[in-house]
């Protein structure tokens, strides 16, 4: 035969009533800490969402020089062009070679007229980019203090509280194992269908502990023979009476 120890209804309350004031415990940590883990998180990816802007507008902008640079080379070489077809100019034979040196004069001027209102329009480009990476730097600046400022905070928190969590979380996994595994799932699921975390209370003032929907003086009085566990009928709380809950302590 299998050596499995059957608990009686009386242990699994206490041994869950344990448990349910270990994870109180560690739900008043959560409480402490409330949204800080949330909000660092959130301001870290945040921040680098914002690099990864600043970086982009970098680049962009570095295209936009590359681009800079060639319409100057593309104005300097239609000043030697120029130059090159001035001097021509004055060693022409007739008319119509003179005019043919002219019209290529004419369009090097034009290409230079259009590099250059190219490069004011770059120039102009650069700038406004100039400003949204200014906006960008100092947006990250501010989100960089409030982050620093937040973590600080969690930081105290979880100084003060590691030890004492992780303390509390060695009890919880140890006091599960005293639970069998089909009252912890309904724990478990309890616990989840109420913020507070509260699965397992006790009776305070002929009420439940959990909604304080009154209970039956009759119910009341099953409750503390604990032969059988028993739930709130308006929230589904397990009830406890007041005797074991005062017993059971951490
Ligand atoms: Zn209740």
């Amino acid at each position: 035969m299998a050596n499995v120890k059957e608990y009686s209804v009386e242990e699994k309350l206490g041994s869950l009533l344990h448990l349910q004031k270990i994870e109180s415990k560690m739900d008043e940590i959560k409480v402490l800490k409330g949204e800080l883990p949330i909000e660092v998180s959130d301001l870290e990816d945040e921040i680098t969402g914002l690099h990864a802007r600043e970086t982009r507008i970098e680049e962009e902008v570095n295209g936009i020089n590359e681009f800079i640079e060639q319409k100057k080379q593309l104005i300097k070489d239609a000043q030697d062009l120029i130059r090159k077809y001035e001097k021509q100019s004055e060693n022409v034979k007739n008319n119509r070679e003179f005019e043919a040196i002219n019209k290529e004069i004419e369009m090097q001027t034009l290409e230079m007229r259009l590099a250059e209102k190219h490069i004011k329009d770059a120039t102009e480009e650069i700038a406004d980019k100039a400003r949204v990476l200014e906006g960008a730097k100092k947006n990250i600046a501010a989100k960089d203090a409030n982050l620093k400022h937040k973590k600080g905070e969690l930081e105290k928190i979880i100084g003060e509280t590691e030890k004492e969590e992780g303390e509390y979380r060695e009890m919880a996994d140890k006091a599960r194992q005293k639970v069998d595994p089909r009252l912890l799932a309904s724990f478990e699921r309890i616990r989840n269908n109420y913020r507070n975390g509260l699965a397992v209370v006790p009776i305070v003032r002929d009420a439940c502990g959990g909604c304080f929907n009154a209970i039956p003086p009759q119910r009341q009085s099953e409750i503390r023979q604990r032969k059988k566990i028993l739930v709130c009928e308006n929230c589904g709380r397990i009830l406890v009476d007041q005797d074991l809950d005062a017993q059971v302590n951490l």
